[in-house]
């Protein structure tokens, strides 16, 4: 395995990466950094802890994107189906409103993506906010904050395409507010990786 070397942008010091990972966490200051040259950006991120009763062993983080979006339906005549679904979060009766739009940034397949989009946008995880990762190892992150801003629109589509509703006419816009990274805990077994929050 080829081992990569990189010098955290903020207190210098240098940090090995075993596997590519878009995102060079150092240790020490704890900031992540892109690791996208010449673009090197510090990223706002929180880390899940695990549950006190969840699994000592077998722990592992896996990456996603928080995605902050603001939603606007300009028009519409829209009965059923996500916005209807995310309707109680909406203000101003159901036209507007802010959520939470989860996505995997860690090599995953098609149907896993779709699966943890759904699930973790519908319901957003709770959990506490750790300060590290207290040595449990993560799966590198594959998808850019970028890219993930990028396929916000798409995966709308996905979340109304899984909770079809009666849709005749739908016009909206989107603004994307943030992206946030968010690591969350998983333990892994013989049949996958499952969430313990
Ligand atoms: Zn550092």
């Amino acid at each position: 395995m080829k081992i990569q070397q990189a010098k955290c942008p903020k207190c210098e010091l240098t940090l090995c990466m075993e596997s590519y990972d878009e995102l060079l966490y150092c240790p020490t200051c704890r900031a992540i950094h892109t690791y996208n040259p010449p673009t090197i950006d510090q990223i706002s991120y929180e880390i899940a802890g695990f549950p006190e009763d969840s699994p000592k062993e077998n722990r592992i983080y896996v990456p996603f994107w928080r995605i902050l979006s603001e939603f606007h339906i300009t028009s519409g005549d829209v009965d059923g189906g996500f916005f209807s679904k995310m309707g109680k979060e909406l203000e101003d009766g159901g036209r507007n409103g802010s959520i939470y739009i989860y996505m995997p940034a860690s090599q995953i397949d098609k149907d896993a993506f779709r699966y943890w989009t759904v699930n973790l946008t519908i319901n957003n995880p709770s959990y506490e906010i750790m300060k590290d990762f207290d040595e449990v190892k993560r799966i590198p992150t594959i998808i850019s904050q970028e890219d993930a801003i990028e396929l916000t629109d798409f995966v709308v589509m996905i979340l109304e395409a899984e909770n079809p509703g009666i849709l005749q006419h739908l016009e909206y816009s989107l603004t994307v507010n943030e992206a946030k990274m968010i690591y969350l805990p998983f333990i892994t077994g013989s049949s996958g990786l499952h969430l313990v929050v």
